[in-house]
C-alpha cells in the first residue's frame, strides 16, 4: 500500500485534488489520481462500510471499468430476467452472458474505498464538508474538522451534493423519489434452487417500476416512480411487496428513501447541453452529484464509475497544462452519455406514459414484440446494445408499422 505523505494534513499545504464523497464515483476518481502520483485527500461524512440506499445490481458493462479482482464482492451473477407488466403473466429472459452483477453497498463501496487508499489517497472518513470557496488557483475547503487547499475539487457528495449548491448555483434538475428494503434470510427461490434472477416488475409503480435483486443471503427490492408528480412511492412499495410472489411471508423491514438525481434528457437551453454545467473554475461533478443518473431505470453506479475515471483524466491533464482547460470533462461526457441520456428519456416517456391497459394490450397482442424489447434493453446493461439503438427501433416501429409486416408477434 502507498502511504499518503502526512504533510496532506498541514493546513498551509495545497493538495492536488480534494475528493469530496467516496462513493463509486469518489473513489474511482481518487484511486486514479493517487495511482498517477498525484497528491489527493478525500473526505467522506460517513465511515465506510457505511449503509447506502441502492439495489446494488451492476449492469454487466460495468466489467471493464473496474479493478480486475471486483468479483471479490459480487454477491451473485445474473443471467436471467423475469418481467412483470400490466398485471400480466410474467415472462423469462435468459442469457448466455452475464446481464447484472449484484453486491451489496456497504461492501462493494468499503471495497472500492480501499482500492483508493492502496493507490495512494489519503482518507478522512467521519469528517464532513461544509462549506467551499473557489478562485483561480484552486480551492479552500472547510470540513467539520478544519480548512485544507487544493488545486482542483472533485464533488462526489451524491445526490443532494453540497458541492454542487456551493459551487454550481442554480443548477436545477429533476429528483425523483425511490424506496428500497432488504431481507436477510432463505428466499423462496434459493430454497427451490433456481438460477439468481433479477424481477423487474413495470406494473408495480403508477409511472416507475419495482425490483427484486437477489442476494448471497437474501433479496433487495423496492420501486422508483419515474415521473413527476406520480409521487407516491410508499403506496406502490406496499401494494408491489403484498402482490409480489417471491416475497409472500418474507417479514420486510420498512423501506428508506433517497432522491434518484435523473439526468434531465433533454438539450438545455443553457450551459452544457445535456447534464447542466458540471465544471466550474476548477471544480467537477462525477455521479450523482452530476445528475448522471439513466432517466429510464434510474441506473447510477455504472455513470458514477465512468466519470469518476473521465473526471480524474481531465484533472490529470489539467494537472500538467497551463492554462488549465477542465471543459473536455464536459465534452466526454457528453460524448458518451449525452445521447444515450436522451434516448432513455424518450423511453421513459413512451413506457411510462402510455396507460398500463395499453401495456397489457401490447403485451398481449404482441408479445414477441414486446419481449424483444425487453431483450434488447437487457443487451443494454451487457453493453451489447445502445438506448439510442433500442429508441431507433422503436421510432421505426412506431412510424411505420407496416415496413415490419402487419402480423401479430
Ligand atoms: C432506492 C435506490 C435504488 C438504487 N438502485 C440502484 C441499482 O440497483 N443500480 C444502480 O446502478 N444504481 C442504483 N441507484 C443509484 C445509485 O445508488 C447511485 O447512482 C450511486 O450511489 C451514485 O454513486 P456516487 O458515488 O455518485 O454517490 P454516492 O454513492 O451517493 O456517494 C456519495 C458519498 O458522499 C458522501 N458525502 C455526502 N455529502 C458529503 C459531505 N458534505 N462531505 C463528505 N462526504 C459527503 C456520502 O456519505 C457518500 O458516501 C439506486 C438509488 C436509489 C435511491
Amino acid at each position: 500500500m502507498k502511504k499518503p505523505s502526512s504533510h496532506l494534513s498541514d493546513p498551509q499545504t495545497r493538495v492536488d485534488v480534494i475528493v469530496v464523497g467516496m462513493g463509486p464515483g469518489g473513489a474511482t476518481a481518487a484511486r486514479e489520481l493517487a495511482q498517477q502520483g498525484f497528491s489527493v485527500l478525500a473526505f467522506d461524512k460517513l465511515v465506510h462500510p457505511r449503509y447506502k440506499v441502492c439495489g446494488g445490481g451492476l449492469s454487466a458493462r460495468i466489467e471493464r471499468f473496474l479493478p480486475d479482482d471486483f468479483k471479490a464482492v459480487v454477491e451473485k451473477t445474473v443471467f436471467r430476467v423475469q418481467f412483470m407488466y400490466g398485471g400480466e403473466e410474467s415472462f423469462f429472459l435468459e442469457f448466455p452472458q452475464p446481464v447484472a452483477y449484484m453486491v451489496r453497498r456497504p461492501q462493494f463501496d468499503r471495497w472500492l474505498v480501499d482500492k483508493a487508499i492502496d493507490a495512494g489517497t489519503d482518507l478522512r472518513e467521519g469528517e464532513s464538508v461544509e462549506h467551499l470557496h473557489m478562485d483561480e488557483v484552486g480551492a479552500e475547503v472547510r470540513t467539520s474538522q478544519r480548512s485544507y487547499q487544493s488545486r482542483f475539487v472533485i464533488g462526489a457528495d451524491g445526490a443532494m451534493s453540497l458541492v454542487a449548491q456551493h459551487l454550481f448555483p442554480g443548477r436545477r434538475l429533476p429528483m425523483i423519489p425511490a424506496l428500497e428494503s432488504e431481507y436477510h434470510g432463505p428466499s423462496s427461490s434459493d430454497q427451490a434452487h433456481e438460477a439468481p434472477t433479477a424481477l423487474i416488475s413495470l406494473s408495480a409503480a403508477e409511472k416507475g417500476y419495482g425490483w427484486v435483486f437477489p442476494k448471497k443471503d437474501g433479496l433487495s427490492f423496492g420501486v422508483g416512480e419515474f415521473v413527476k408528480g406520480a409521487n407516491r412511492p410508499r403506496r406502490s412499495f406496499d401494494r408491489f411487496i403484498h402482490g409480489e410472489k417471491r416475497l409472500a411471508g418474507l417479514i420486510i423491514p420498512p423501506p428508506l428513501g433517497y432522491p434518484l438525481p435523473i439526468a434531465r434528457g433533454r438539450p438545455a437551453d443553457q450551459g452544457n447541453p445535456w447534464t447542466g454545467n458540471l465544471v466550474s473554475q476548477r471544480a467537477l461533478l462525477v455521479g450523482d452529484a452530476g445528475h448522471l443518473v439513466d432517466p429510464l431505470l434510474g441506473e447510477g453506479i455504472y455513470y458514477a464509475v465512468r466519470s469518476g475515471h473521465m473526471a480524474a483524466k481531465a484533472v490529470a491533464d489539467a494537472l500538467h497544462q497551463s492554462p488549465v482547460r477542465l471543459q473536455t470533462y464536459e465534452e466526454s461526457i457528453n460524448q458518451a452519455f449525452g445521447a444515450e441520456f436522451f434516448a432513455a428519456a424518450q423511453l421513459n416517456r413512451i413506457i411510462y406514459g402510455l396507460p398500463r391497459p395499453v401495456h397489457r394490450w401490447a403485451g398481449r397482442w404482441f408479445p414477441k414484440t414486446y419481449q424483444r424489447v425487453l431483450r434488447k434493453y437487457c443487451e443494454v446493461l451487457q453493453g451489447r446494445e445502445t438506448y439510442q439503438g433500442l429508441w431507433n427501433r422503436i421510432r421505426d416501429r412506431i412510424r411505420r408499422p407496416w415496413a415490419h409486416g402487419a402480423q401479430r408477434g
